[in-house]
């Protein structure tokens, strides 16, 4: 019985070729293309097909769904041609969240990208002297100026007098020398550096530092991917200068320092302080590094942030190589900066892996951007920064009327006090106080509220926390605030 009535059924089902013969389908053929709405009518009669077999249709649904072909072909049209990678709202507080594609771009950067992408450039090119040109020269420039000039980003007046100064005073090493390559990411700039400075030596590192970042990056595997050898010194929690000593031998290439990112050992420890590295290196002769991870170019103290190594004070201290990420605290694209004496990075230039590791003209683009704004000291322009600035008050006013338009029964919203985090394996310990959204629907959990959230369009990631869905406005651009308050109406009403 059930039977003859699919094969019925079946019968009513057009073929492909009939339905692409349609008017309103082939219409769509005009703006998709005419093999994107082929596979698409496919699409939807291999389900129609399925759920024939399945038993799930009957004559009138068979006609409700046969009358509905166009808006199905248009939906699958629409699922099949978008972009799997879009944009989210992050209303998790965590500034440079890596799983959310870590710092939104300054708008000149992203206008330097659009006018770099689409035309022809200078990438490698001297316009002057019409010859082959170097592509490191694009962010070379601004970086020695940030960096041979390093009191100017902490104060900004009289800061070429005082950068003079301090050169004579012998607190900066030659900065003069400094440079700078570019690199794909901070992983890329310290396999590069490692390898370039100690293949077939040995580097001593803290056994406290052996880090592990999310995403799989480890010290001791990307150091035995360098070819040099790993030579661990001290305890987890108490390493000494006199333990980095005892380890140097004939076979040591470099000592390695490394920014603990993503945890803090607190209680009976000691590491030693830079100066005596420092002191250890020169007595010795070997170059030292410092991965910092998310490098800051400004002073974080300022931002509210204590304790936090800068790129300055880094190499300020007598860091001979840092390392560190574009895409953290600096606020640019991804990119792996490696910064330092100049005769250092030239071998890392000279390596025939700086070629594979090497960047796009749309991070240059970025790059060159970003650091045209701290020149400028124009630190609102970079989105990090600026999050990191808005005080708990400007957030907790902006959460107030938010919650103000939800408005309705079924949601309860509440301004709660608590803590943005800076993320992407930088400040561990520091975080920012805010304001919160607090949420809890009836009818729904927590973990369902956010689900909720995260369907809408664009999806709003929150967390979830003692039961109700928390949502922190600093990491949301204000503009932003509108489309939350229009979801959560929706899921309310
Ligand atoms: C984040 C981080 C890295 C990895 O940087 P990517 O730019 O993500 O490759 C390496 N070292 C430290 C200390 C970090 O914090």
């Amino acid at each position: 019985m059930k039977k003859t009535a699919n094969s019925e059924l079946f019968r009513e089902l057009p073929s492909v070729d009939e339905v692409l013969r349609r008017p309103e389908v082939s219409a769509l053929a005009l703006h998709h293309g005419a093999s994107a709405v082929t596979d698409a009518a496919r699409v939807v009669l291999a389900s129609l097909r399925n759920e024939i077999a399945s038993g799930l249709l009957n004559g009138q649904k068979m006609k409700i769904a046969l009358d509905g072909l166009r808006p199905a072909i248009e939906a699958q049209l629409r699922r099949a041609l978008a972009c799997s990678l879009r944009s989210v709202i992050n209303a998790t507080g965590v500034i440079l969240h890596t799983n959310l594609g870590r710092a939104p771009l300054a708008e000149a950067a992203i206008e330097h990208i659009r006018q770099t992408a689409g035309e022809y450039s200078n990438l490698e090119f001297e316009i002057e002297a019409g010859a082959r040109g170097k592509r490191d020269v694009h962010v070379q420039r601004l970086l020695s100026k940030l960096l041979n000039d390093p009191a100017g980003l902490r104060r900004s007046t009289d800061h070429v007098a005082t950068a003079a100064s301090a050169v004579q005073s012998g607190d900066i090493p030659s900065h003069s020398k400094i440079s700078t390559i570019v690199v794909n990411n901070n992983a890329a700039a310290v396999l590069l550096a490692l390898n370039s400075l100690a293949e077939g030596g040995e580097v001593i590192v803290s056994r406290g530092e052996l880090v592990e970042i999310g995403g799989s990056f480890r010290i001791p595997d990307v150091m035995a991917k360098s070819g040099a050898t790993l030579r661990e010194v001290g305890t987890t929690n108490r390493t000494r200068v006199g333990d980095y000593e005892a380890a140097i031998s004939e076979r040591t290439k470099l000592l390695l320092r490394v920014h603990r990112s993503n945890f803090e050992i607190s209680g009976f420890t000691e590491q030693p302080a830079m100066a005596d590295l420092v002191a250890l290196a020169r007595k010795r002769n070997l170059p030292l590094m410092e991965d910092l991870g998310s490098g800051a170019l400004v002073d974080l103290e300022s931002f509210g942030i204590r304790g936090e190594t800068n790129v300055l004070d880094s190499l300020h201290a007598g860091v001979d190589v840092v390392t560190y990420s574009g895409d953290k605290l600096l606020g640019g694209p991804q990119a792996g900066l490696i910064s330092g004496r100049a005769d250092l990075v030239a071998r890392m230039r000279s390596n025939s892996l700086f070629r594979a590791l090497r960047v796009d003209k749309l991070s240059y683009a970025a790059l060159e951007a970003t650091l045209l704004a701290y020149v400028k000291r124009d630190y609102e322009a970079i989105p990090a920064l600026r999050m990191m600035q808005r005080s708990r008050d400007e957030i907790g006013a902006r959460a107030e009327s938010v919650a103000g338009r939800v408005g309705s029964a079924k949601l309860q919203a509440e301004i709660v006090d608590g803590e943005s985090v800076i993320g992407g394996g930088a400040a561990p310990s520091s975080v920012l106080p805010t304001r919160l959204l607090a949420l809890t629907c009836s009818g729904l959990s927590a973990d369902e509220l956010a689900a909720r959230l995260r369907a809408s369009e664009p999806p709003i990631i929150s967390r979830v926390e003692e039961g109700r869905v928390l949502l922190d406005l600093r990491t949301v651009f204000p503009e932003q605030d509108t489309v939350i308050a229009d979801a959560l109406h929706r899921i309310a009403n």
